[in-house]
Order: C-alpha cells, then structure tokens, then sequence
C-alpha cells in the first residue's frame, strides 16, 4: 500500500496533543477531526470501520450510533501491533475488536438508556493498527429519515451550518451499488448536481446482507474495487471513488492543514518552554518530585522542539501533499 502522505506530521502533533493534554495545557493544538455527519442508516458508520479496516462498530437498519465516537487512529510500525483503548479504560488493551463493539454498546447504553435514546456525550476510542492513517475520525448519530434526494440532504446542510466557505466538506456518497438504475452517478460525483470544493467520494459498503454473512472488510474492500473497474459509467473517475482515495483524501486534506500551522505551533512550544524552565527554577530544592517532573517535561518538550525545527527548516520537503 502506498506510504501515507504527511502521516510523519499527524503522528508528531497527535503526540504533542497527548504531552499538552497530560501537562494540562488545554490552549495547545488544534489537530483537525473529521466528523461523519448524514442521515440515518445512510452508511456513516460503515465508512469509518472501512477507513480503520476493522469491524467495531454497531451498524444496522436502525439508529446504532447514539454517543458520538472519537475515533484517533494512530499508525503503528510495527506490524503485529494492533489493538483499541478507551479514554473511559484507561491502560486496558483490547485485541479483540468485537470486544471493542461490545463495549461500545455497553458504554452508550450506560449513559443514553438501554432504549433508542440519544447522547451528547462523547465516548473516546483510540484504535492503534499498522493499517490506519493518523487521523481522528467522528462517528456521529443522526436521527433524521434516510434521504436520497442529495439536494433536501441532511448532510449537505448540517455542512453548510459548519463550514459555510466549504474548506472542509467531503462528499461521500455511499450505497452506489443500490442505486436505481439509469440515475447518474456520474453527475453526483463530477459535482454537478451540487459543487462542493472538495468534491466528492463514491463508495460501497457492505450491505446488511454482507454483514449477517460475516463478511469482511478486506473482501468487501476487493468488491468495492472490482465494482468501480466493472461499470463504464465510473471510466476516468477514479480519484473519486473507493474507500482508500477517501483515506488517500482525507489524509492530504489533514496534512495540508497541519502543514500551514505549524509555525503558530513552533511559536506555542518555545513559549511553553520558557514558562516551564522558570517554573523549574523556582522549585528550587523544595518539591523534589515536582522540580523532577518539571525537568522531564523539559526535556521531552526539547526534544519536541527539536523534532518540529527541523521538520519546519530542514525537511519541508518531507511534508509535502502534493
Ligand atoms: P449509519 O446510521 O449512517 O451509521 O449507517 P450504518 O453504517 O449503520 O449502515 C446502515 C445500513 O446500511 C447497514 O445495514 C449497512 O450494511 C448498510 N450500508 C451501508 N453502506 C452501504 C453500501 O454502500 N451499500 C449497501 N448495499 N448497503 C450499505
Ligand atoms: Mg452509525
């Protein structure tokens, strides 16, 4: 599989991100997320356990996702590495993702009832695979009636409210292997029917069907391709369609971004740098467990910064997406 463009960049601010987050500085990155928005059962959540590889989410004909999930993807490099963690479990590994499903339903069921009811709660799953693109990924309930009229779409709109200059809207259209016959999906995914400046992405999921029979990701995946190889209607469109160029897209998209705040970031580091080397100091002798941790934290942010000089002066070219 082609290397991850920019991965090297997500991976160091996702590190950043856990370092702040432990210190207790809230301020420190912004790294952007990608959350799924549509309408119910229009295949959101199929779309995330394609991007990830794996089965671990509930999905179905009726409303399964009622927590929003904060999915961080994080790449491993080693290639029998492969396990989730919830925020909720801290230190608790699950190797078996249906495990990681089960636990899901328990969590939602804990906060949102045991019924159909619906949570604003986040739940905070961090899945490490050698098979992901760093990213962080949102799963989000939606309780409106399935649409497929792409202009009334639900999905379109609540995109619209976020993102009015269209900067950060993907269009995924899923469900392309039940559409009626004679529409033209060409036109969909051209951007014809409605531009979006991102443009769009066409995919095929498994079916319900697919996923009583147990059908895997990795099958489907070869499916999905053979799909799109076998239909005239798809000819020329082949950056905008399948499952890994959405992964492909959504990684540039993030890399770009990371790419352009960067600096900022650098500017934040040293700043921190200087507020914790006082603050050292003037533990003095007192707190010797405190004034040990300030020196750590020291430390590992040296060596951050180091990491991020050399990445902005050095190897720009490391960092390029195109
Ligand atoms: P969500 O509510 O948007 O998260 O939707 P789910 O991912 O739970 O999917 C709802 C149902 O649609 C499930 O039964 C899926 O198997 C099915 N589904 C999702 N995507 C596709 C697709 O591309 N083709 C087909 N045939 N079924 C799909
Ligand atoms: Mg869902």
């Amino acid at each position: 599989s082609p290397v991850p463009l920019g991965s090297g960049v997500i991976s160091l601010v996702n590190r950043l991100q856990d370092i702040f987050s432990r210190v207790g500085s809230q301020s420190a990155i912004n790294l952007p997320q990608v959350a799924v928005v549509g309408s119910q059962s229009s295949g959101k959540s199929s779309v995330l356990e394609a991007l990830v590889g794996r089965d671990f989410l509930p999905r179905g004909n009726e409303i399964c996702t009622r927590r929003p999930l904060v999915l961080q993807l994080v790449r491993s490099s080693e290639p029998a590495d492969e396990y989730g963690e919830f925020l909720h479990l801290p230190g608790k590994r699950f190797y078996d993702f249906s495990d990681i499903r089960r636990e899901i339903q328990a969590e939602t069921d804990r906060e949102a009832g045991e019924n159909k009811g619906v949570s604003d709660r986040q739940i905070r799953l961090k899945i490490v695979s050698p098979n992901v693109l760093d990213m962080t990924l949102v799963d989000l309930p939606a309780v409106t009636p399935a649409n497929s009229d792409l202009a009334n779409s639900d999905a379109l709109q609540m995109a619209g409210v976020a993102d009015p200059e269209g900067n950060r809207t993907i269009g995924v259209i899923t469900k392309l292997d039940i559409m009626d016959r004679g529409t033209d999906a060409r036109n969909l995914l051209q951007g014809k029917v409605i531009p979006l400046r991102l443009g769009y992405v066409g995919v095929v999921n498994r079916s319900q069907e697919d996923i009583q029979m147990n059908r895997s990701i990795k099958d489907a995946l070869v499916a999905e391709e053979k799909f799109f190889r076998s239909r005239p209607v798809y000819n020329g469109l082949a950056d905008s369609c399948g499952i890994p160029q959405l992964a492909k897209k959504l990684n540039q998209i993030l890399a770009q971004h990371i790419k352009a705040v960067l600096p900022g970031l650098r500017a934040h580091i040293s700043n921190n740098l200087v507020t914790v080397a006082k603050e050292h100091a003037s533990y003095g002798e007192i707190t010797e467990s405190k004034a040990g941790q300030g020196a750590l934290l020291l430390n590992i942010l040296s060596k951050y910064c180091e990491a991020f000089s050399s990445m902005i002066e050095g190897k720009n070219e490391e960092m390029s997406t195109s």
